[in-house]
C-alpha cells in the first residue's frame, strides 16, 4: 500500500534521540529549550512552547487567551476534531464559518459576514480559529484586519502547514495571529512522533502557556502568592494539565527541523506534477497562488463523478484494492454526532459539506517516488476520455 502520508526517519534521527536516552534528562531538559529555540528561528517567532499535541498546544493557546464558559470558539468545518474540541475543553460554545470551494480554508467573506451578524445579536466570538487546509495558509490579512475591527483573538490551526508562506512570511511569523499551532504527529510535514507547539509573539501569553502545560504551576518566587516556604517551593497558581514534550521527542523534532525545507521543496515537485499530469482531465485541483507557498501536507483533488462514470466512493474503494492508500479530508466537523448533538444539521455550510462529497487525497509526503506516483494517476478510475488526457 502507498500510504497518504508518511514519516521520514534517518540515522541522525536516531541518533539524537539515543543521546538524549543516555543523557541526564528525558523531559524537562535542554532538547526542549533548543527544540523550541529552533522553532522560533524556523518561524521568525518570539516564543515557542513545545507540548504533547497539537490538540494540547490548542488548548493550551485557548485556555491563556482566556477562553471560557460563556465565550464562543469559531473555527472551520474542514478540519480535524481538535480545531473545534479546544473551544468545549474551556467550556466555551463552538460554530463554524464556511470555507471557500477552491481552496478548503475558511473564508474571510463568510467570517465578514458571520461577524457582522454576531455583533447585531451580542454574540461576538473571543476566539477564531483558522485552519491551514492541507498545508496553505488561509487569506490570513483580511482575517486579521477583522480580529481588529471585532476585538477577538486569532488561533492558527496550522497542523498542516509548517514550512508554508503567506505573502513571504514563515507561516508561524505572528504578523497575523496572536498564536500559531504546529502539529508533529507522524503524517504532518516533520515529526517528533507524537507532539505539538504553540508559537507566539507576546510574552505574558507565552508564559502562561507555559505553566498551562506543566500542571499550572510556578517556581518563579516573583510570581507567587507570598514568600515561598523555601527553595522547594512551587505553587499551583491556576489549574493546568500535564502536557509537556520528553526531551527525546524535542530531540527528533530538533533533528527532523534541519531537513523541513528539502521536504516542503519535495512535497512541492510532487504536488507540480500531480497538477501538471492531470490539469487535463477536469478532475479539481489545489489552486495556485503566488501569494501563499503550501507546505503540502495533503494534495486533495475533487472527483467529478459525472465525467469518471463513477461516484466517489467507488474510486475511493477502486483506489484502496489497488494498493492506493488513499483518504478523505475532512468529513465536516459540524456533522458529526458530538457537534449534531449541539443542535447542528446539514446544510448549515454547504461549502464544506461540497467539499467533502467530492474529495480524495492522494498520496503525498517526502520519500514518495515518481514511480509510486505514476502508479498513483494510472490506478485513478478515470473515464478513456480523461485517460488520453492525463500528461506523460
Ligand atoms: C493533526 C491535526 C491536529 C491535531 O494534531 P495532534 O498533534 O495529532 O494532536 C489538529 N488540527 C489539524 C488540522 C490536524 O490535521
Amino acid at each position: 500500500m502507498i500510504p497518504y502520508g508518511r514519516q521520514h526517519v534517518t540515522d541522525d534521527d536516531v541518533a539524537a534521540v539515543t543521546a538524549v536516552l543516555r543523557s541526564d534528562w528525558l523531559t524537562q531538559g535542554p532538547a526542549i529549550e533548543r527544540f523550541e529555540a529552533d522553532l522560533c528561528r524556523q518561524a521568525g517567532a518570539g516564543h515557542a512552547v513545545a507540548v504533547n499535541s497539537a490538540t494540547s498546544a490548542l488548548h493550551v493557546a485557548c485556555a491563556a487567551l482566556g477562553l471560557g464558559p460563556g465565550d464562543r470558539l469559531w473555527t472551520s468545518p474542514n478540519t480535524f476534531l481538535a480545531s473545534a474540541y479546544a473551544g468545549l475543553y474551556c467550556g466555551a460554545a463552538v460554530d463554524f464559518v464556511d470555507i471557500e470551494p477552491a481552496t478548503g480554508n475558511m473564508s474571510a467573506t463568510a467570517l465578514a459576514d458571520a461577524l457582522a451578524a454576531a455583533e447585531l445579536a451580542g454574540r461576538l466570538p473571543k476566539v477564531v480559529v483558522p485552519v491551514h487546509f492541507a498545508g496553505r495558509s488561509c487569506d490570513m490579512e483580511p482575517i486579521h484586519a477583522l480580529a481588529r475591527r471585532y476585538g477577538f483573538a486569532v488561533v492558527e490551526d496550522a497542523a498542516h502547514a509548517i514550512g508554508g508562506r503567506y505573502r513571504g512570511d514563515p507561516v508561524g511569523s505572528g504578523r497575523y495571529a496572536d498564536v500559531t499551532v504546529f502539529s508533529f504527529h507522524p503524517v504532518k510535514v516533520i515529526t517528533t512522533t507524537e507532539g505539538g507547539a504553540a508559537l507566539t509573539g507576546d510574552a505574558k501569553l507565552a508564559a502562561r502557556m507555559r505553566r498551562l502545560r506543566s500542571h499550572g504551576t510556578t517556581r518563579d518566587p516573583a510570581e507567587m502568592d507570598g514568600p515561598p516556604d523555601g527553595p522547594w517551593t512551587y505553587q499551583a497558581l491556576e489549574l493546568g494539565w500535564n502536557y509537556r514534550m520528553t526531551d527525546l521527542q524535542a530531540a527528533l523534532g530538533s533533528s527532523q527541523l534541519q531537513r523541513l525545507e528539502g521536504y516542503v521543496a519535495r512535497r512541492a515537485a510532487l504536488a507540480a506534477r500531480y497538477t501538471r499530469r492531470l490539469a487535463g482531465t477536469g478532475l479539481t485541483l489545489p489552486p495556485v497562488d503566488p501569494e501563499i507557498d503550501s507546505a503540502w501536507h495533503l494534495y486533495v483533488i475533487g472527483w467529478d463523478a459525472e465525467r469518471a462514470g463513477i461516484g466517489r466512493r467507488a474510486a475511493f474503494e477502486h483506489l484502496r484494492a489497488a494498493g492506493i492508500g488513499v483518504q478523505v479530508h475532512y468529513a465536516p466537523v459540524h456533522l458529526q454526532p458530538l457537534f449534531r448533538a449541539q443542535g447542528f444539521r446539514p446544510g448549515q455550510f454547504p461549502n464544506a459539506e461540497a467539499y467533502y462529497a467530492r474529495a480524495i487525497t492522494l498520496p503525498l509526503h517526502a520519500t514518495l517516488t515518481e514511480e509510486e506516483q505514476d502508479r498513483v494517476i494510472e490506478s485513478l478510475p478515470l473515464s478513456p476520455e480523461q485517460r488520453r488526457s492525463v500528461a506523460a
